[in-house]
């Protein structure tokens, strides 16, 4: 039995409508979709469908939540797993993981295996602090052994995410490997309107709201961190027994989810 956690049909369904903002990354991903649910397609023209997409971009992006919409989207189990659950202080255990999530992958093709943090095991060969990185040498060829090892027309997609690529092992980036990158980018001022009126779907509003001027004062926030704000916004108005959240809550709640100062570099940097 794998560590990794299958999710089907009845697990809530995320379909690219969850998804806001990421205009771009999600019509590259169309076509993965596309892959999944007509394979003959591709295979009639001699086609050779990816096996391995590499999703990369800061925490909170958006990225998993991608990856789940595209096995939404095909109607597909999703399998998921995090590169920190191979690496384990034992030699051997992560490799033999990894074999049992392709195992699971294979019964339940087509699939998405879902690999959050990639750079835990993909992480440049040679370049391990100390103990442990003969086990994650092991894991990592364990990883590029099974993904050379199925077909490319099994109908298995590995999505992986990551916000290190430069420590990444080149390996990993071969064709019939991880050979699609998609770049998840932090939201712009429209990026940002459109991720709080998704999450805003399931929270009343008061008249004063103004989601617009909400996203102009967010500069450098994640999507993550919009869900935040908006999510403790309600809480204080849940405090308040009030069923609806007003202006005076976000104001509130901005101050308190606070803006890092690691977070206040980057929207110097930002563009929008
Ligand atoms: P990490 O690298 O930390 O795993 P991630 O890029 O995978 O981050 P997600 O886990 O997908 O980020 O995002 C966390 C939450 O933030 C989502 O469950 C969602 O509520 C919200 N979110 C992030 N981006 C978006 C978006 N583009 N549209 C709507 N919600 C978003």
């Amino acid at each position: 039995k794998s560590r990794a956690r299958m999710m089907t049909d009845k697990d809530k369904k995320v379909t690219f409508q969850d998804v806001a903002g990421l205009k771009e990354e999600k019509e590259e991903l169309e076509e993965i979709v596309d892959f999944l649910k007509e394979p003959g397609k591709y295979i009639q023209v001699g086609a050779r469908i990816p096996k391995g997409v590499l999703l990369e971009g800061p925490p909170g992006t958006g990225k998993t939540l991608l990856a789940k919409a595209v096995a939404g989207e095909a109607g597909v189990p999703f399998f998921t797993i995090s590169g920190s659950d191979f690496v384990e202080m034992f030699v051997g255990v992560g490799a033999s993981r990894v074999r049992d999530l392709f195992e699971d992958a294979k019964k339940n093709a087509p699939c998405i295996i879902f690999i959050d943090e990639i750079d835990a095991v993909a992480r440049r060969r040679g370049t391990g602090m100390g103990g442990g990185h003969d086990e994650r040498e092991q894991t990592l060829n364990q990883l590029l052994v099974e993904m050379d090892g199925f077909g490319v027309n099994e109908g298995i997609i590995v999505m992986a995410a990551t916000n290190r690529v430069d420590i990444l092992d080149p390996a990993i980036l071969r064709p019939g490997r991880f050979d699609r990158k998609v770049v998840v980018g932090r939201p712009d001022v429209q990026g940002r309107f459109e991720i709080l009126s998704v999450h805003a779907r399931t929270k009343p509003l008061g008249e004063d709201v103004d989601l617009r001027q909400i996203a102009q004062t967010t500069a450098g926030f994640t999507g993550a961190d919009l869900e935040n704000l908006l999510n403790e916004s309600a809480i204080l108005a849940a405090k308040q027994a009030r069923m609806y959240i007003v202006q005076e809550d976000i104001r509130r709640a901005f101050v308190k989810v606070g803006i890092g100062s690691e977070k206040k570099s980057r929207v110097i940097s930002e563009k929008d």
